[in-house]
């Protein structure tokens, strides 16, 4: 009988969601670890035992970051960047040598104590994010631990089926070197994996989305419940794992992977294609990248240009910041990648859910500024707010973007204003950074759009000030939803309440998209929302003529315009922004896919 496992699914636009194979057991990461106390003549015996372990585990890790293909997602190299960082920390590297010494223990109780020490100081921060990092290290360590076991990594043990079946992997934990090293074997097929670890932002989770594999993690006990060779169906779209599945379960599963095989070969036909509704009006699809090696992604799925460049993600994890040469490459190689097409580059959004490093910010003189536990970072210095606080950092980043729209189609987008003085004042920075490149005498776009990002609800109720000011919008629902709701969007506790469908919302949304049309400036939407399937027509009924979203959606969402009329989705508008309740909206828009079916 078919046995079920629940946890959360980890599935990408790029893969069905769905991987059926032979389940593979891999080594519980729980190594036994030996303690004992040690005499003072054998210090150094142990310390030497340590810089040999960490000494393999680097050469291991930096042998993967070698072999990362030059196409891979940017994310593989990050994740490799940061456990090879873990791994260099003195409190990692020189503290578990210092306890050898001073408390006579061996290496591995020594190591083992420092990792406890290190997690609780992880575990404490309230962010979920970096909460979550206290996995990466106990990943980190595990691999030390392993070689001082005088093992290999566990994913080395993993062994080709003799039937050449696909393999989906079980394991209590799978570090993202680990999975990279399955992933790129060529003599296995990995197909998707099952952890018990692992929530929705670990990086095991984020770097499965990037490659393409389906997985559910968090799935407690798996490693009971699976026994190896298992035949395993991860549907990584409802989050669950049935073991064993009987006939008409796995038919049926078979079938589905044929057809969403069938879709995506459907869509890959469609990337040449212009997005057009059956009634001939034209829908821009444009990418949201974070990273420059992201444009090829934008560039493969078809993008009309690039509708959002997070620049901020160039400026985090690291205690340099980086300066306007290198941020003038970074813009310019995408420029450059996407030959004309437009690219969107968002000025520093950073705050909130997105930090900087300690070091970085006593570079710009800021306190170091730990939010006390009342305070609330995203209501707080973030976005436009910091970086008019810190005017140097907003005049390099703009000098950099404006001498990256001289080898491409440049523009400017300035993140969460309210407040027209804001607008004001970046376009002051602008024209103030204008001024110190003619004084170089160096080139830029001297008209260079600059535009606004609606993602506070006083934005959205100030657009007759916006429209006369900024040459573009674009709407940041992630953001709006937050703001307008009181939800804050990295609060799992509220998470239920975060609903895009809230008619405040769509009113919002609404009202921006009129104001601009009637303007005549360009808007788009580039939050999540743009690339929601449940929304495009209401979207393209609301007069949005332009999408922003990851990559990876864009095919799809081409589809669904290719198949929606202005003149129903204008109906189906009207009708959701009558309603009072999310209900109502929801089951106005069933009604609608209903119909379209
Ligand atoms: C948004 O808020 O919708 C947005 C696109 O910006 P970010 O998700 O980077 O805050
Ligand atoms: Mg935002």
């Amino acid at each position: 009988m078919t046995r079920e496992l629940i946890g959360i699914g980890v599935a990408s636009g790029a893969h069905a969601g769905i991987a059926i194979g032979r389940a593979h057991l891999l080594a519980p990461s729980e190594l036994e670890i030996r303690q004992y106390p040690i005499e003072r003549k054998d210090v150094l015996h142990e310390v030497a035992r340590l810089n040999n372990a960490f000494s393999l585990v680097r050469a291991e890790l930096e042998q993967l970051r070698a072999e990362v293909a030059p196409g891979a997602p940017s994310e593989v190299a990050a994740f490799l960047d940061l456990h090879r960082m873990i791994l260099d920390d003195p409190l990692l590297s020189d503290a578990p040598r210092e306890l050898v010494r001073t408390r006579l223990i061996n290496a591995e109780w020594a190591l083992t104590i420092q990792l406890e020490e290190v997690c609780k100081q992880f575990e404490s921060i309230e962010d979920a994010y970096f909460r979550e990092r206290s996995q990466d290290v106990r990943q980190v360590v595990e691999r030390v631990l392993r070689r001082l076991a005088g093992g290999k990594p566990a994913a080395a043990a993993v062994r080709r089926r003799a039937d050449g079946e696909r393999l989906i992997v079980v394991a209590h934990d799978l570090a993202p070197a680990d999975m990279l090293h399955l992933k790129q074997r060529t003599d296995i097929v990995l197909s998707g994996f099952v952890t018990e670890l692992g929530g929705p932002t670990s990086h095991t989770a984020i770097l499965a989305r990037s490659l393409g594999l389906p997985a559910v993690v968090g799935a407690a006990h798996a490693r009971e419940r699976v026994a190896e060779g298992d035949l395993l169906i991860v549907d990584a779209i409802a989050g669950r794992v049935l073991i064993d599945p009987d006939a008409a379960t796995l038919a049926d599963y078979r079938a589905r992977l044929q057809a969403e095989a069938q879709h995506r070969s459907v869509l890959r036909k469609l990337r040449g294609r212009s997005a057009r509704t059956t009634d001939g009006v034209l829908i821009e699809l444009f990418a949201n990248i974070e990273e420059p090696e992201d444009a090829r992604e934008a560039l493969e799925a078809g993008a009309d240009g690039i509708g959002l460049f997070r620049t901020e993600f160039l400026f985090m994890n690291r205690d340099c910041l980086p300066d306007e040469e290198e941020q003038y490459e970074a813009y310019a190689q995408v420029a450059r990648a996407m030959k004309g097409k437009p690219v969107v580059i968002r000025t520093l959004d950073i705050g909130a859910d997105k930090v900087l490093n300690e070091a970085a910010r006593a570079s710009l003189g800021m306190p170091n500024g730990k939010p006390t536990p009342e305070s609330n970072p995203a209501l707080g210095l973030r976005a436009i707010r910091y970086c008019l606080a810190y005017p140097e950092l907003f005049l390099t980043q703009l000098r950099a973007i404006l001498r990256a729209s001289a080898v491409g189609t440049v523009r400017i987008l300035v993140p969460m204003l309210a407040h027209v003085h804001e607008i004001e004042q970046a376009l002051a920075f602008v024209a103030r950074a204008k001024e110190q490149l003619k004084e170089r005498k160096q080139k830029f776009d001297a008209r260079i759009p600059v535009g606004g990002m609606i993602e506070v609800p006083a934005a959205a109720l100030s657009l007759p000030a916006f429209v006369k000011r900024l040459q573009f919008l674009s709407l940041g629902t992630n953001d709006l939803i937050q703001y307008t709701l009181a939800i804050d969007r990295a609060d799992t506790a509220v998470a239920h309440l975060y609903d895009q469908l809230h008619p405040a919302v769509l009113k919002l949304v609404a009202l921006t998209i009129r104001a601009a049309n009637r303007a005549r400036l360009p808007v788009s939407v580039c939050g999540e929302m743009a690339g929601d399937l449940t929304l495009t027509e209401l979207l393209i009924g609301m007069g949005l003529r332009q999408f922003s979203m990851h990559p990876s959606q864009i095919l799809a969402v081409k589809a669904r315009v290719l198949a929606t009329s202005r003149r129903a989705a204008a109906a189906l508008a009207a009708r959701v922004l009558r309603a009072h309740d999310p209900l109502e909206v929801r089951a106005a828009l069933e009604r609608a896919a209903r119909r379209a079916a």
